[in-house]
């Protein structure tokens, strides 16, 4: 579903994407580890145009990744974002949050959109929560808003950068079962995170960056208790 082939991302004379090859297949969940530097973000970012690549390639669904306003404006609808900071808007209702975008941007019914929000809300068991504010619910709650809201655009794969790391402990569980339930019901997903029980547990495939490439790729077990680079043991060395 997502094809990335030889892909190259600079800052400067930074080179932090050098060559990248990884295919995502549909209903695929793929978890990015690596140290902090090594390029997760910058991945995730590149996927869905929100960094554009110097060389190299990326196909989604088919179509090749360009960078013209309307290809960009297409292609975002296919790939949701969640963020570590999930950046709702104040001013909006949950349920506004989630039904906004899908009107807006994809002229969507807006009754149409507003039924399939409170679905989503459903889904990620807060449809008690329509009407109220993003600042009266817990940062898990928000977290899990802003997953809705993502869906709510029909996503054929979703990205996820960190997005229990700005959570307390206790809320963390909450959002890694949404997580869990998404990928469960054949969601194609591409996840950074440290959490390790979620890789183990949740990934069809691990991979380790670092050095701007992909240093050990394979099943979770794999990577993750067998791994055969030295980068990939001092790296599981420290997380775990
Ligand atoms: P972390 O685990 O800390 O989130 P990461 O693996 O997500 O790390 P990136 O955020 O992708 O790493 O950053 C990779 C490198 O690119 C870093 O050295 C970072 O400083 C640099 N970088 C990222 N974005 C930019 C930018 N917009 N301008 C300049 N340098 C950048
Ligand atoms: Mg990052």
């Amino acid at each position: 579903l997502v094809v990335m082939r030889r892909i190259h991302k600079a800052f400067g004379a930074h080179t932090v994407l050098d060559g990248v090859d990884l295919s995502v297949d549909t209903g695929e969940v793929v978890v990015l580890i690596g140290a902090s530097g090594a390029g997760k973000s910058t991945l995730l970012r590149c996927v869905n145009g929100l960094e554009r690549i110097d060389s190299g390639g990326i196909v989604i669904d088919g179509q090749e990744l360009r960078y013209d306003e309307k290809s960009l404006n297409l292609m975002r609808r296919q790939v949701g974002m969640v963020f570590q900071h999930f950046n709702l808007w104040p001013h909006k209702s949950v349920l506004d949050n989630v039904a906004t975008a899908p009107v807006r941007v994809a002229g969507r019914d807006r009754d149409e959109a507003r039924e399939t929000a409170l679905g989503l809300l459903e889904q990620v068991g807060l449809r008690q929560f329509a009407d109220r504010y993003p600042m009266s619910l817990s940062g898990g709650q928000q977290q899990r808003v802003a997953i809705a809201r993502a869906l709510a655009m029909r996503p054929k794969v979703m990205l996820f950068d960190e997005p229990t790391s700005a959570l307390d402990p206790e809320l963390v569980g909450e959002v890694l079962a949404v997580m869990r339930d998404l990928a469960d019901s054949g969601m194609t997903m591409m996840v950074v995170t440290h959490e390790m029980r979620f890789a183990r547990n949740v990934a069809d495939r691990v991979v380790l960056m670092a050095d701007g490439g992909i240093a050990e790729e394979g099943p979770p077990a794999e990577v993750l208790d067998n791994p055969r680079s030295e980068r990939g043991r001092a790296f599981l060395r420290q997380v775990e």
